[in-house]
């Protein structure tokens, strides 16, 4: 009788501690932010919103989908390159299913809005992400996202701008003009969970100011290089500007259970069919993310 009841209020004053810590995380996300990225453009705020102070209690869930070639790749020549891309002609079909099913593309400028303004998400959201930031997001993504009033985030290696295969400024210029949002995906590419504090910064500092220096906006989201983080870099990004990271853990994401900054996406791959990419929308798994260490392609 006695060891059930001791049983019992352990069990209890485990619940009471996760709460505690998992409220504690929250607490130091929002607050103590030192900056080492410079931060000089105007918060902007989106159009599409109107300035609707009600209070939310809608749901949060957003399915972020990661993808990053958009191209045609032969399977059997180059299998992890073909995984790695969705053929123009499938992202075509995938873009039509969302707009049949009315889903609305949000950027994170919206979701901020939308969290600072305690306004409702709309009913179906969603976000497209694009890791490293290749040419043939210009040429064969973007004619397909306009066509359907889309947007997009691309998470773009600022030292890859203007090299072959990757988006030029002139082209990044065009993209932010309509309205495709750039987040950060460091300079070279680098595993962060083993770079130098100072390193990390300065692969930080110099995508931001690289993008800023050709949208003229200021990037407070970050895609984890080949969806590489750890507790260590997490502790390190509190104390900086980053508010969004962006993980390739496959879940639903939950703005309002998440961690900011261990968001979970959706890969899509070369080998996601229509049926596939129906089932991956539904995917309403988890709602908790343990930070660790974690390695994948790209
Ligand atoms: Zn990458």
């Amino acid at each position: 009788m006695f060891r059930k009841l001791t049983l019992i209020i352990l069990g209890l004053l485990l619940v009471i501690f996760a709460i505690f810590f998992a409220t504690a995380t929250d607490n130091t996300q929002n607050n103590g932010i030192v900056s080492p990225l410079v931060n000089n453009a105007k918060k902007l705020i989106p159009y599409r919103f109107s300035k609707n102070k009600s209070a939310t209690n809608r749901s949060q869930k957003v399915p972020i989908l990661l993808y990053h070639y958009i191209r045609e790749v032969d399977k059997t020549t180059d299998p992890t390159g073909w995984n790695l891309s969705v053929s123009p002609e499938n992202f075509a079909l995938q873009l039509s299913y969302l707009k049949s099913q009315n889903y609305q593309t949000l950027s994170f400028e919206d979701i901020d809005y939308l969290i600072e303004n305690k306004q409702n998400f709309p009913t179906k959201p969603i976000i497209l992400t694009f890791d490293d930031g290749y040419d043939d997001f210009y040429t064969n993504a973007f004619p397909i996202i306009k066509t359907n009033n889309f947007l997009a985030t691309v998470f773009m290696i600022g030292g890859k701008i203007d090299q072959s295969n990757y988006l030029s400024a002139d082209q990044i210029k065009i993209l932010n003009n309509y309205g495709i949002e750039f987040g950060l995906h460091t300079q070279t590419h680098i595993n962060m969970t083993n770079a130098s504090d100072s390193n990390i910064k300065k692969e930080l500092t110099e995508n931001s100011n690289i993008l800023q220096s050709i949208t003229g906006k200021y990037s407070n989201i970050l895609a984890y290089p080949s969806g590489q983080f750890d507790q260590e870099l997490i502790d390190l990004l509190y104390k900086t500007d980053i508010k969004y990271g962006l993980t390739t853990v496959e879940q639903t994401a939950d703005f309002s259970i998440h961690n900011l900054l261990i968001l979970p996406r959706l890969r899509v791959r070369g080998s996601t069919t229509l049926e596939k990419f129906k089932e991956l929308l539904n995917n309403q798994d988890g709602y908790l993310i343990v930070p660790t260490t974690t390695t994948n392609i790209n």
